[in-house]
């Protein structure tokens, strides 16, 4: 069987697809290759989020064939839905397979796999096939594989595990695809309607994290707050929170992203009720101005939002509360961008992710003229980038003095000698003295800040997940 490495690119929904991908061909004896430069199939598996994501793909996949110009390269994901003719015109691809056909992967495989073995019956695609014939031979065009998105039921997602400083808390994709329509947004379109996991497979899958010793989960979606919508009978997101707490024995569960109309009070309650959830909201605002959320086709107003944040913060006054804000949307003026930034200002955000109005081909922004310019876009997405700073900077201060529980996390090349990372349920970054193993509670009082992080020391006294005792939030 060949050997395969995933590229991946963007948001941990893609993530997980890769994940469920990797599970699927190791199950079928395909292994691991060491690095892309030795892999017989290299699977791309892309973004199309933003125009500079089209690009990166593309890029990667001109630099892997280059290292390696026997390997069969599959681009999958977001762009290959979107755009298969522009990926399948590079160099070295063999197949594309759009989201529509992306659970057909592995059998794919096993065609080329059975494929190379009549080719060559020592190996899989070893050089000297190259050598021993001409490159247009092996080479015919690459063949696309996608179709209607809207027809795609099947829920992929496996746990991803590893990932730049997430090797302790995994993250598992319960929902996929969206049925709004943002203006802006093309996710719809390369992921489909919005289905989700059965409540039984997110338990097992959950049971099976903690019984591998994982004790912080993130559950991920592309709209998560529409969980379980598409059941008969239809499942409430907060009753499997419920049932995850009294039927798994996960010690912490945290929450990537919820839109603000379904932060309820029913769930600001139920994280309120319990330390196994993290007191940590990240809810897209996008922007703040009436008039651009209109245009955007988002279904809430300012005062909307305004309102959930206050609901969380009164019941939890230490919860991290993020947004994600879009600068520059077609005929967004000063003015607009003025009511974005005076919003942020008055609300306790903890911290912001702040993204350039991308272009998006097929979306109804993409028609809009009204377009604003390039420079301002950026001096608008610092101006925010700034804020983002003074509001996160403002709640590391409003800890100092807290005691507070924290999961430590891998050591690496990064960290000071005789520190240990580690991240608090309000989504803080911390530092604790000593050299301690990752994947541990922690209960540590916090002492002072440096850069973006918050030192600690080892604690006596015991964490109350939502008491600080402190300075006190803001
Ligand atoms: S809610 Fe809007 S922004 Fe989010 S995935 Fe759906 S269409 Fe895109």
């Amino acid at each position: 069987m060949p050997s395969f490495v995933i590229k991946q690119f963007g948001c941990r929904a893609t993530q997980a697809d890769g994940a469920a991908l990797e599970r699927q061909l190791l199950d079928r004896g395909c292994t691991l290759a060491v690095t892309a430069a030795t892999a017989d199939i290299i699977v791309v598996n892309t973004c199309t989020v933003t125009a500079s994501a089209d690009a990166q793909a593309r890029d990667a996949i001109r630099k892997l064939h280059a290292a390696n110009p026997a390997v069969r390269v599959i681009v999958t994901g977001c762009y290959a839905q979107r755009a298969p003719e522009e990926l399948a015109a590079l160099p070295g691809v063999t197949w594309v397979v759009g989201n529509s056909h992306k659970p057909q992967i592995p059998q794919l495989i096993d065609s080329l796999s059975a494929a190379a073995s009549v080719e060559s019956a020592n190996g899989f695609f070893p050089a000297a096939a190259l050598e021993a014939e001409p490159l247009s031979l092996l080479r015919a065009p690459a063949k696309i594989l996608t179709g209607n998105i809207f027809e795609q039921n099947v829920m992929l997602g496996a746990p991803v595990r590893g990932g730049e400083g997430n090797h302790t808390r995994p993250t598992l994709k319960i929902q996929d695809g969206c049925n709004s329509r943002c203006s802006y947004c093309v996710i719809p379109f390369v992921r489909g309607r919005s289905r989700s996991l059965p409540p039984e497979t997110v338990l097992q899958e959950i049971r099976r994290l903690s019984k591998a010793g994982y004790r912080e989960v993130v559950l991920s979606g592309i709209n998560l707050g529409t969980y379980g919508r598409d059941h008969s009978p239809r499942v409430e997101f907060e009753d499997l929170l419920r049932r995850i707490f009294d039927e798994t024995s996960v010690e912490r569960l945290r929450i990537s992203s919820i839109e603000p109309l379904d932060v309820t009070q029913d769930l600001v309650d139920l994280f309120a009720s319990t330390d196994r959830l993290t007191q940590h909201f990240h809810m897209p605002l996008q922007s703040a101005s009436d008039r651009i959320l209109a245009a955007m086709h988002r279904w809430y107003r300012a005062e909307h939002y305004a309102r959930r944040v206050e609901l969380i913060h009164e019941r939890l006054p230490n919860a991290a509360i993020g947004a994600d804000v879009i600068t520059g949307f077609p005929g967004e003026s000063e003015a607009d961008h003025a009511a974005t930034l005076a919003f942020i200002e008055s609300l306790p955000f903890t911290y912001l992710h702040v993204f350039s109005f991308s272009k998006r081909p097929g979306t109804g922004a993409a028609a809009l003229s009204n377009e604003v310019p390039d420079a301002v876009i950026k001096r608008r997405a610092r101006e925010l980038r700034a804020l983002s700073e003074t509001k996160a900077a403002d709640f590391r201060q409003s800890q100092l003095g807290c005691t507070l529980r924290v999961l430590t996390l891998r050591r690496d090349e990064h960290t000071d000698v005789g520190m240990t990372p580690a991240l608090s349920s309000n989504y803080l970054k911390v530092q604790i003295s000593g050299a301690h193993p990752a994947n541990q509670w922690f209960d540590v009082c916090i002492s002072s800040e440096e850069g973006n992080y918050l030192l600690a020391e080892p604690a006596s006294v015991p964490a109350k997940a939502s008491v600080c005792t402190g300075a006190g939030g803001q």
